[in-house]
C-alpha cells in the first residue's frame, strides 16, 4: 500500500489538502484529528470536570473507537455513537488537544489509524503520523503556516456557525501549538526525512499541486 503521511499545526490545511491529495491518486483520507476530536466529544458527554491521568484511565476503560465512510464522509464512532456533527466544535477543539496527551488514550486511537494504512493506499494527517504512527510511509509531508494567517482561515470557517472572535481562536491556536509541540507523548515535530510545506501564501490548489508534485518526485514518476 501507498501512505502519505500529513503532519502539521492546527489550522494549517491538512484536511482540505489530504482531501485534495486523494481525490487525485484516488487514495482513502483518514483524518486523524477527528479520532481525538470524537474522543473528546464521547469523554464530555460522559460528565468529566477537568482532565487527569486517572479520569483517562477510567474513561478509556470500555472505549471503542471506529470510523465509517458514509456517502465518501468520514465518520466517527465512539461506542457506537456517531459524534461526527460535533467535531468541529470550539470546545470540542480545545478538550481534544487536553486529552491527545495521553498514551494510553493515543494507543486506541494509534491501533485503528494502522489498521487503516495496512489496508488502505491512503493519505492519513495529523500530529505524528510521519514520526510515530507511520515511520514507513513513502512520502511524509509537514504542512505549516503562520500562527495569524491559520487562526484567521479558522475564524472565517467558524465565525457564521459560532460565537468566537478572531482573538480568542488565535490565543487557542498558540496554546494549541504549544502543547501539541512540548507534549512528552508524540510532540509535533517534522520527521527528519519530511518535506516542509508552508503554505501562508499558497491557495489550496496551489498547496495541493506542490504536495503532487512532492509525491511524484518520492515515487520517482518526474
Ligand atoms: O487536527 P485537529 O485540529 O482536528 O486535531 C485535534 C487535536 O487532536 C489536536 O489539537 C491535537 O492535539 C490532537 N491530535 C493529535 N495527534 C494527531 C491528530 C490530532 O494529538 N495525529
Amino acid at each position: 500500500m501507498i501512505n502519505v503521511a500529513i503532519d502539521g499545526h492546527a489550522g494549517s490545511g491538512k484536511s482540505v489538502l489530504a482531501k485534495g491529495i486523494a481525490e487525485r491518486l484516488k487514495f482513502r483520507v483518514l483524518n486523524t484529528g477527528a479520532l481525538y476530536r470524537g474522543m473528546a466529544c464521547a469523554y464530555r458527554e460522559s460528565g468529566y470536570k477537568g482532565v487527569d491521568n486517572d479520569k483517562i484511565n477510567e474513561f478509556i476503560k470500555d472505549i471503542k473507537i471506529s470510523v465509517e465512510f458514509i456517502n465518501d464522509e468520514q465518520h466517527v464512532f465512539v461506542n457506537g455513537k456517531d459524534y461526527t456533527p460535533h467535531l468541529r466544535e470550539e470546545e470540542i477543539s480545545v478538550l481534544s488537544s487536553e486529552i491527545s496527551p495521553y498514551q494510553q488514550l493515543r494507543n486506541k486511537v494509534v491501533d485503528l489509524q494502522r489498521d487503516f494504512a495496512k489496508n488502505n493506499n491512503c493519505v492519513m494527517e495529523g500530529r505524528d503520523i510521519a514520526t510515530n504512527v507511520l515511520p514507513d510511509a513513502q512520502i511524509k509531508i509537514f504542512l505549516t503556516a503562520s500562527a495569524e494567517k491559520r487562526a484567521m482561515r479558522r475564524y472565517l470557517e467558524m465565525k457564521d456557525k459560532d460565537n468566537v472572535t478572531f482573538e480568542q481562536i488565535l490565543k487557542d491556536i498558540k496554546e494549541r501549538d504549544y502543547r501539541d509541540e512540548h507534549r512528552a507523548v508524540a510532540p509535533l515535530v517534522p520527521a527528519k526525512d519530511s518535506v516542509i510545506l508552508d503554505n501562508g501564501d499558497l491557495t489550496v490548489e496551489g498547496t495541493i499541486d506542490k504536495a503532487i508534485e512532492i509525491i511524484n518526485k518520492k515515487l520517482g514518476r518526474v
